[in-house]
């Protein structure tokens, strides 16, 4: 096939004194190096997601806001930040159409979380608050080029190949929201050493995967994180033979 189109959902930002479209240029630059062509779908009119859908091979679940509670049947805590229902709405649909039209997915932190309650699942709202044990520092203090905590990653895994092998990886963290409870067709396939979800796949294992941490402000320093997008292009290539 040419070229595969990869969608990645744009948020509103306040930039200045204007709301932007915006999608953060870490993203754009992986898919493009790993031979993709990136398309931006802004995200105010969640009824326009299934137009979107026609005309991507791959969806890209970024990194973001919160995950709206409400999503997931729950009131909001007081440690939730920001949120955007029309966000959340149209990732949520976007993510319903990928799967049911088979079109592969790769969720990096919000987005893995996204596609998580989009399926099922539901979140921690805070970590820190939530959790019933210390956990680990979550939102480092650290360059975001730099991985400061590790993930343990399952053995039959699509990631363990990613990482040529290897089960123990330095990842970057940059999140206080993880998954609670699985959607019934995730599986876990990385988690840190205090358990929090680190990294799902889709059980069919090929689909979806989705990390917790930030490979797009990896991957131009470290090749095992660029691979995440190789393997991505890689999937959606499959699909659309
Ligand atoms: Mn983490």
């Amino acid at each position: 096939m040419s070229k595969p189109v990869i969608g990645i959902p744009a948020e509103r930002r306040l930039l200045g004194d204007s709301y932007r479209n915006s999608v953060n240029q870490g993203e754009v630059a992986a898919v493009i190096k790993a031979g993709g062509v990136p398309v931006l779908m802004p995200t105010r009119e969640p009824d326009l997601a299934e137009s979107y859908s026609a005309v991507i091979d791959g969806l890209l679940l970024p990194g973001g806001a919160d995950v709206a509670p409400r999503f997931y049947d729950e009131e909001p805590l007081p440690k939730l930040s920001m949120t955007d229902a029309y966000l959340d709405e149209t990732e949520i649909a976007l993510t319903q159409l990928a799967v049911a039209q088979h079109k592969p997915i790769l969720g990096i932190c919000r987005g893995t979380q996204v596609l998580n309650v989009a399926l099922g699942g539901n979140l921690y709202q805070d970590i820190e608050t939530q959790f019933d044990r210390q956990s680990l520092q979550h939102f480092q203090n650290a360059p975001m080029d730099q991985g400061t905590h590790y993930a343990e990653v399952a053995e039959d895994s699509i990631l363990r190949q990613i990482f040529g092998g290897e089960s123990r990886v330095l990842v970057n963290s940059h999140h206080h929201q993880s998954i609670k409870h699985l959607a019934p067709q995730l599986k876990l396939t990385a988690a840190a050493s205090d358990d929090v979800v680190e990294a799902v796949e889709s059980k069919d294992g090929e689909l979806i995967v989705g990390v917790q941490w930030h490979p797009e402000t990896m991957f131009e320093v470290n090749q095992q994180q660029f691979a995440i997008f190789e393997n991505f292009i890689a999937r959606v290539k499959r699909a659309n033979v």
